[in-house]
């Protein structure tokens, strides 16, 4: 049979359509979840999908379904989902690509006059980013039961203004309960958000799971004294632990490569005055890597470092967690049928962890997941330059194809 492909052109207006809500003066998308854009991005994706012939239903927390029904009732359907909602200054493809994406499936069905064994549902994610709301991929996190819905109603914005509020205001408070449903597969397309695809010359990124993260804030404490009478010899300043446990954190995770993470994002001196060596230091540590077991191991070689440093340096030190995301695996059926996709269309791949977090990290507690990853010019995201080639979404989207009639077919395709 010969293998049939997306439609590039379509694919690129849709994109180029729902970019234009919302969009910024430096060429990027202000869509932010549950705004009058947000709504705006919202009606036309589900007046596509109705024009596709989808029913459309959108459940309590406010993420929309598409659904494509199948010859044979009964049969798990198949999912194929991102989101909608971007930063305040994002792009025009995270997320957004990996919805379209599904919905270009759809649309390439109807054009073959294809009607598949297995239901396909397309989902937009409410609320992925988490700037406007915290914490992020707040809709799929309700459905995989990550947080009550409650809960996620309660959140609010900086101005005050709730989830619930919001999703009343916009119209978009659903009826459908907000809950895990059995799917046969999940899959979610999207731009890596980082480097190594482009830098590999690879086109499809076949990821395997989703990085675990650590967030630790290490105290350490010394005696603070004037910056000019006190010799070096008699201070106990803070900074003789903190620099080697900083640089230590960086050999930890280079000594894990290719996957291990290290990134001290802040670190606050107290009292914090130029000529006064500080009393205490805050640092805040984020520790990654795929699996479990290296990523505990990370951690505890990182509270030995910190232990050892403070020791000699007569330091008190003290950790806290703050929190812990585990590391997601995906399904390894979805991931090799995804390799193998991508290997009948005669396309470069490779197996690739995602650094970001993604709703499928929720989907896959509840469905058998995986995601394909395109690259993004120069690696980069969350950022109003933020570019992906047509060719490039156009071979995602054709994988992306190929692994949904793999499974909803069930006739021995690819
Ligand atoms: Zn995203």
């Amino acid at each position: 049979m010969n293998p049939i492909h997306v439609n590039a052109e379509r694919l690129w207006s849709s994109l180029m359509a729902m970019a234009a809500i919302g969009a910024t003066a430096r060429g990027g998308c202000n869509r932010q979840a549950l705004t009058d854009a947000d709504r705006a991005g919202r009606d036309l994706f589900t007046a596509w999908g109705r024009a596709a012939g989808c029913e459309v239903s959108v459940d309590a927390i406010g993420n929309i379904f598409l659904r494509r029904e199948g010859l044979q009732a009964g049969l798990d359907p198949v999912l194929i989902g991102s989101h909608l909602d971007t930063q305040a200054t994002g792009g025009r493809f995270d997320g957004v690509f990996g919805v379209l994406a599904g919905l270009e499936v759809l649309r390439t069905l109807d054009d073959h006059g294809l009607r598949l064994n297995r239901t396909l549902e397309v989902a937009s994610w409410t609320n992925e980013e988490g700037c406007r709301f915290a914490p992020a991929m707040l809709g799929s996190g309700v459905v995989a039961g990550a947080y009550d819905l409650d809960f996620a109603y309660a959140r609010t914005d900086v101005a005050g203004v709730s989830v619930a509020a919001e999703l009343d205001r916009i119209g978009y408070r659903g009826s459908v309960p907000a809950r895990a449903r059995p799917f046969r597969a999940m899959f979610e397309a999207h731009i890596e958000q980082g480097p190594i695809l482009e830098q590999t010359a690879t086109t499809i990124g076949v990821v395997t799971g989703i990085q675990g993260a650590y967030w630790l804030d290490v105290t350490l404490e010394g005696v603070s004294c004037h910056a000019g009478p006190t010799p070096m010899e008699s201070r106990r300043d803070p900074w003789r632990a903190a620099c080697p446990i900083i640089e230590g954190a960086f050999a930890i995770a280079a000594g894990r490569a290719p996957w291990g993470r290290a990134t001290v994002g802040d670190i606050k001196a107290i009292p914090g005055s130029r000529n006064t060596v500080p009393e205490r230091l805050v640092v805040s540590v984020d520790l990654r890597h795929p699996e479990q077991g290296t990523l505990d191991a990370t951690v505890a070689e990182f509270r030995e470092l910190v232990g050892t440093h403070a020791a000699r340096h007569g330091i008190r030190a003290g950790i806290e967690q703050i929190w812990h995301m585990p590391p997601t695996t995906f399904d390894a059926d979805l991931v090799e049928l995804i390799d193998r996709c991508a290997a009948a269309l005669g396309l470069t791949r490779a197996r690739i962890v995602s650094g970001a977090g993604h709703d499928s990290l929720h989907t896959a507690k509840f469905a058998p997941t995986a995601m394909i990853f395109v690259p993004c010019t120069g690696g980069l995201s969350h950022n109003e330059a933020e570019d992906a080639s047509p060719a490039d979404l156009r071979a995602g989207a054709d994988v992306l194809l190929r692994a949904v009639l793999a499974v909803a077919d069930e006739s021995g395709r690819p």
